[in-house]
């Protein structure tokens, strides 16, 4: 950040008093900038024992495979978020969404949150952002093309529990090297 948002004048970074953390402030109309994580809201969309995974059409990993998902914008809720961006990377309609995965990704001050949820038919495309949509079985999930970790976590949690169709909420933290720690 290098301009106040509030007035234009050019910002410089300190510890406003009774803070701990580097701020951006503008000494002119004396706003703190604070910048906080960002959440990134997807679903898994199953359809009978196969679920649903879109091939990016934009940087990053364009032409990796991954969930639905995206930025949450201001205003909705998480599975708003995560059903607008279903309906605009897969032009698909989910149902029964459940909270399934929440993996914190501290590095690049992110939050990733998946709801489970069936499709509610198979009325699914590519949206701009996605090159092609399509449904996988397990035994066909391209692994090693699969764009975030989050992604390939969020996979590998839903398959092993699906052998007891049990799927408590999970709870990930990522760590730069994509080491995973279980919490
Ligand atoms: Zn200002």
């Amino acid at each position: 950040m290098k301009f106040c948002s509030q007035c234009g004048n050019p910002v410089i970074q300190r510890i406003p008093e009774g803070d701990s953390r580097l701020r951006y402030v503008c000494e002119h109309c004396q706003t703190v900038h604070y910048q906080n994580p960002n959440i990134v809201a997807g679903s898994l969309p199953i359809w009978g024992s196969q679920v649903l995974l879109c091939r990016r059409a934009i940087e990053p990993r364009m032409g990796y495979w991954t969930l639905p998902a995206g930025f949450m914008e201001n205003g909705e809720t998480v599975e708003q978020a995560a059903r607008r961006e279903t309906a605009e990377e897969a032009c698909a309609t989910l149902r029964g969404l459940s909270l399934y995965m929440l993996v914190d990704v501290p590095h690049i001050s992110q939050v990733h949150v998946f709801y489970r949820a069936e499709l509610v038919d198979l009325e699914f495309a590519a949206g701009v952002e996605s090159l092609e949509v399509r449904l996988f079985d397990e035994a066909d999930i391209p692994w090693s093309e699969l764009a975030f970790m989050t992604v390939k976590r969020t996979l590998e949690c839903f398959f092993a529990d699906r052998i007891q169709q049990v799927y408590p909420v999970r709870t990930e933290s990522l760590a730069p090297l994509q080491q995973i720690k279980k919490t």
